[in-house]
């Protein structure tokens, strides 16, 4: 028996407890569970080093903890500590192993777009998610563009991770150029017009290319639609979701789960 569980504030909107433990039981682990654990910042610390003595293998970690999991880790992955957060904590003889799920679940769902290497891709915010996809990009091998709606910050996180920023500009980016694209801002979030809050001019999408939205809902959203009617291949957050959970759960059990299960569930 083992516990897992997905530490975030809030929480109760995530799809990583159905998906998990849909994916736990086509996996023959009965006897292993999933839940969702609502726990602030000023508890997180404590709550993490409990959580062994309680049976639990590991967690995922999600908004607002991905940074606090990383700092208390005894030991962390390249991917976690050159992105600077940590989505997957595992609990092993006394440790706390950190990891970043998110940077190779993209390139995981990227995996039909062919060779990345010298591709122009352009990545769309700056915060947690856009690290983790600026990220796996550049390791890819892409000449990734970085946009954020507060340009200083692209431009601070483009000379982090040696990309190009695209600053306060007139007029609209002409998704042409790039091969891939990514929302990894939270324009969208919560129903809104994400590709109302981009400066993307919505005519230029083209066959060729994959768009890819972070942000999941209950439909495809402006962005993907915009994308799919230029002829794009679209990416939605809940197949990301999919590819960094699957990973999450490879760690903790050792077995590769069925990622059609995982998007069922998640889906549903
Ligand atoms: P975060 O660290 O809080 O960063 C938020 C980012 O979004 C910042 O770059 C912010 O720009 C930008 N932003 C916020 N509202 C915006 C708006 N209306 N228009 C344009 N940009 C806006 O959050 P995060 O962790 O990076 O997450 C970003 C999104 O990715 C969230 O929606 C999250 O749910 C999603 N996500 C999905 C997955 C998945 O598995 N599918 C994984 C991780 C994250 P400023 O710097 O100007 O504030």
């Amino acid at each position: 028996m083992a516990r897992l569980a997905v530490l975030g504030h809030p929480v109760s909107h995530s799809r990583s407890p159905a998906m998990q433990s849909a994916a736990l039981r086509a996996l023959g682990l009965d006897d292993w569970t999933y839940e969702a654990i609502d726990v602030t910042p000023e508890d997180f610390e404590s709550l993490v080093h409990s959580l062994p003595g309680e049976g639990f293998a590991g967690v995922n970690v999600t908004v607002p903890h991905k940074e606090a999991a990383l700092a208390l880790s005894d030991d962390a992955s390249d991917a976690a500590s050159a992105i600077g957060a940590a989505n997957t904590l595992t609990f092993t003889n006394g440790r706390i192993e950190a990891e970043n799920t998110d940077a190779p679940g993209l390139i995981d769902a990227l995996g039909e777009s062919g060779n990345l290497e010298g591709r122009p891709a352009l990545v769309l915010g700056a915060g947690g998610a856009g690290r983790a996809v600026v990220w796996a990009l550049a390791g890819a091998g892409m000449e990734v563009s970085l946009w954020n709606r507060t340009a200083s910050r692209a431009e601070d996180l483009a000379a982090e991770m040696n990309v190009s920023a695209i600053g306060d500009q007139v007029g609209l980016i002409d998704p042409g150029e790039f091969d891939v694209i990514v929302n990894a801002s939270a324009a969208g979030l919560g129903g809104d017009d994400g590709l109302a809050d981009l400066p993307l001019d919505p005519e230029r999408f083209r066959p060729g290319q994959t768009v890819v939205d972070m942000v999941y809902g209950d439909g495809p959203g402006r962005l993907l639609e915009a994308a799919s009617l230029g002829g794009a291949t679209t990416i939605d957050g809940l197949e990301i979701l999919v590819r960094q959970g699957a990973r999450s759960l490879r760690i903790w059990t050792g077995m590769k789960p069925d990622l059609d299960v995982m998007e069922r569930a998640a889906r549903s």
